[in-house]
């Protein structure tokens, strides 16, 4: 059985790479000339970390283990915090602060020489009578594969062909974020802690934490209008960006003031927040999707990546644990995943109000213990911490 993913992010990667080790054949078709490595800093939750050692990923030396979480206002005051040290234990897995890039270079190393074509951007796929389908390409080829999964980002091209009327949509919000070596001060102290701060204010928040090797994340997100570019990664527009920022955020906690001090206009990227509505089925016949082709959701809930990891983790296996009929399997994957993701999402529009979550956090600061609420999010939000089992659609 031949297997085509088109797009190499994190989750077309890992998606490959699970099928590659119980012995599938694979060939992954990225429209870049070569991995996309931008991108800000992300949190590998415990699920995510599990299903990277389960695919040989090798996260020993990566980035920085996370062991506290701050949730704070904007003038500094602590409202909560969690100790990740006992989430993380608890499920024998580490939650870590990395680069995104880090991710897709680690998942790509360890996948066979020419698994990825690159510069092969896609443009449809169709089901063909005599069993799989056919997937088209820019340059006018085509490739015949049993299985296609569409790991195309947020405006998926198999997407668009699977459910035309259903794209993802911008939330009002951005993220203007960077990776950069802290200034000497306090920002450095905090590049070379596990703890991640989140300040929340009434017109967006700002996050920082280090993602290892002395370098430190740093994200605002404000409102925003929406782009011009056409890959949701719209570069920083040519107005000073900087300014702007520090109008929103001049005034919040010193550690504000100092990124913007440290930083320059290239350093600064935007990323806009996108949501889909979360489909109860995702593919048809041979084809799937998965990653933000099937549920785009804002980085607020710092989950992107990892359902993306958790899709191709229960993906993988249903494709090849007992070698159950592929179009079952494919539906048993969907069906397993998508009351996660719609939990995920769901939490994910509600936080994209930040008046809401500050609201909330004033409320629940002495009611409800962190570490539980955390425990909570972690585990609904994952099959692999649930030790799913796959079950073909229909049995
Ligand atoms: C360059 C880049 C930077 C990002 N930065 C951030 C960030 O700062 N913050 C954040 O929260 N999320 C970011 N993301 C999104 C984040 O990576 C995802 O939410 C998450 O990792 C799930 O990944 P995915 O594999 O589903 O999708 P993605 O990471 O979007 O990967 C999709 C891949 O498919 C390729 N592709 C797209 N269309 C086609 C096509 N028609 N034919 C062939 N290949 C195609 C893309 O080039 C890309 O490599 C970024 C994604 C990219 C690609």
């Amino acid at each position: 059985m031949k297997t085509v993913v088109v797009g190499a992010g994190i989750g077309g990667l890992a998606a490959a790479l699970g099928l590659i080790r119980s012995g599938a054949q694979v060939e992954v078709y990225e429209r870049g000339d070569r991995l996309r490595t931008g991108g800000n800093g992300v949190i590998l939750w415990p699920g995510a970390t599990g299903i990277l050692s389960e695919l040989g990923v090798d996260t020993k030396e990566f980035g920085k283990p996370m062991h506290r979480g701050e949730l704070l206002t904007q003038d500094g005051t602590l409202l909560v915090w969690t100790d990740m040290r006992q989430v993380s234990e608890a499920y024998g897995h580490d939650t870590l602060l990395v680069p995104r890039g880090g991710v897709v270079e680690r998942l790509g190393a360890a996948l066979p020489e020419g698994t990825v074509r690159f510069g092969r951007h896609c443009t449809g796929v169709r089901p063909v009578a005599s069993g799989g389908a056919l997937v088209s390409f820019a340059d006018g080829s085509e490739v015949h594969a049993d299985v296609v999964i569409g790991a195309d980002g947020f405006r998926s091209a198999l997407r668009r062909t699977l459910h035309p009327g259903s794209v993802a949509r911008y939330t009002g919000v951005a993220t203007w974020h960077g990776i950069t070596p802290p200034p000497p001060g306090p920002l450095t102290a905090l590049a070379d802690s596990h703890t991640v701060r989140t300040y929340f204010g009434r017109l967006g928040i700002f996050v920082v934490h280090s993602v290892g090797d002395g370098l430190l994340h740093w994200a605002f997100e404000g409102p925003w209008r929406p782009p011009t570019a056409d890959d949701g990664t719209a570069e920083a527009p040519r107005t000073p960006q900087i300014p702007l920022l520090r109008r929103w955020f001049g005034d919040w906690d010193p550690a504000a003031a100092a990124v913007l001090d440290a930083v320059d206009e290239d350093d600064v990227h935007v990323f806009p927040h996108a949501l889909h509505d979360v489909l109860r089925q995702w593919g048809r016949g041979p084809l799937t999707l998965m990653g933000d082709a099937a549920h785009a959701i804002p980085p607020r809930a710092g989950m992107g990546a990892n359902q993306a990891l958790e899709d191709a983790w229960v993906l993988s296996h249903a494709l090849t644990d007992g070698r159950h009929d592929p179009e079952a399997a494919l539906r048993g994957y969907e069906a397993a995943r998508v009351r996660r993701v719609r939990r995920v999402a769901g939490s994910a529009r509600w936080m994209s109000r930040s008046n809401n979550m500050l609201l909330m956090l004033r409320l629940i600061r002495r009611a409800v213990p962190m570490n539980k609420l955390t425990h909570a999010n972690v585990r609904g939000s994952s099959n692999y911490l649930n030790g799913h089992r796959f079950t073909p659609a229909g049995s």
